[in-house]
């Protein structure tokens, strides 16, 4: 197969950690007789030196035309006096909203190499811990009306939490395709025992389930989620929410995985053009000492294989050959602990690559 990827190096430690998943990308590619073409995209703290710009029309154009987008990450010091619109982050939130992105996906696994990483107890790691929050990203409370003013001479602030049966479709659609992918089980999370727009949620979430006979959907409140994600983390595959409740749960959900530097993401939309990012930010304190973590980089470009381009085996492979580099004992400083041999980031990048090369030696 043949793709087109707009690769976002962006600031901080973002070049470093892309240049590691473009090593692991054509690796793969070599292996499964791919061809991978690049297009590298300025955005961020770099776009607004070069362009004045966080991410020009034309950059977001390149995005646009590609078949999904790789990102490091963006920001810096140096630009935190910059006005609201010459912000590195106005860029991202220019580019998924240039690309119609509704649909953030977060997974929550602990590799069992790192299992002493997460506050969670060894019994409840030992079972095993890998799941996804598939999230509403552009609707609800947050993109509702926001306003304060006095009545019944109190000041009193309004919020409105909306949701439209088309907007649950589309972000339900997402999460039972994902399933799909994964091992079938699909649990929608809502507040359906108090929130009009959960009633209206779960009911159309039960008439897609029809739609997708090989996903079993679940029902759960947002306040039991809360607390089964620290109690039995094990039950979930495929978790669906709306965008306030994802944002609280999937930061629960990082957080018993133990190591930022880990953590891959996608964000997608109507069609398979997905952005494609490590849940991290730029890192200034440690960027070009060689010292970032680049698996989370690594693994969103696993992500994009998987959801964007329909290629598991390759996922998988990725995958796989992360999971021997953490059993050989390497780590970068971030997951460092005792016994293990610390590495750079270009070290991990080889050595997820000698491991790609391993497991084609033995195919
Ligand atoms: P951060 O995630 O960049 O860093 C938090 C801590 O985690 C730091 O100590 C850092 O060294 C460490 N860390 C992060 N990623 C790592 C990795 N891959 N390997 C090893 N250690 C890692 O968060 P921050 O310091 O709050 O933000 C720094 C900049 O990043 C800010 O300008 C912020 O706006 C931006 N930011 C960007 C994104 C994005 O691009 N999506 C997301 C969050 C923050």
């Amino acid at each position: 197969m043949e793709k087109n990827i707009a690769v976002i190096r962006g600031d901080g430690i973002g070049p470093e950690i892309v240049n590691e998943a473009i090593k692991v990308l054509d690796k793969i590619a070599e292996m499964y007789g791919h061809t991978f073409h690049y297009t590298d995209v300025y955005m961020g703290g770099c776009a607004i030196d070069r362009f004045g710009d966080p991410l020009p029309e034309s950059e977001l154009k390149k995005c646009a035309e590609s078949d999904s987008v790789l990102l490091g990450a963006v920001g810096g010091n140096q630009w935190n006096d910059m006005p609201g619109h010459l912000r590195p982050e106005k860029g991202l939130l220019r580019l998924r909203a240039g690309l119609g992105l509704y649909s953030n996906n977060r997974p929550a696994k602990i590799w069992p190499q790192l299992a002493e990483a997460s506050p969670l107890k060894q019994s409840i790691v030992d079972k095993g811990i890998d799941f996804i929050i598939v999230r509403e990203l552009i609707g609800g409370i947050y993109f509702g009306e926001h306003k304060t003013e006095i009545i019944d001479g109190e000041n009193t602030a309004i919020d409105m939490l909306t949701y439209n049966e088309k907007e649950i479709e589309r972000i339900g659609r997402i999460g039972f395709e994902t399933a799909q992918k994964r091992n079938k089980k699909l649990c929608s999370v809502e507040k359906s025992n108090v929130l009009d727009s959960s009633r209206l949620w779960k009911k159309v979430m039960h008439r897609l389930a029809e739609e997708y006979p090989d996903v079993t959907l679940t029902d759960m409140l947002v306040d039991n989620c809360a607390m089964q994600i620290v109690r039995n983390p094990a039950q979930f595959d495929v978790i669906v929410t709306e965008n306030m409740f994802g944002d609280i749960l999937s930061d629960e959900a990082s957080m018993i995985t133990g190591s930022i530097g880990m953590i891959p993401s996608s964000s997608l939309g109507a069609g398979s053009c997905g952005l494609y990012e490590p849940i991290h930010g730029s890192a200034p304190d440690i960027a070009g000492q060689n010292l970032a973590n680049p698996i989370g980089t690594i693994l969103s470009a696993a992500m994009m294989l998987r959801y964007s381009f329909d290629m598991p085996k390759e996922a998988d492979a990725i995958e796989q050959a992360v999971s021997a580099y953490l059993s050989a004992g390497y780590r970068t400083a971030d997951i460092m602990s005792e016994g293990m041999q610390q590495v750079g980031c270009k070290e991990c990048g080889d050595y997820i690559v000698a491991c790609l090369c391993q497991k084609e030696e033995t195919a």
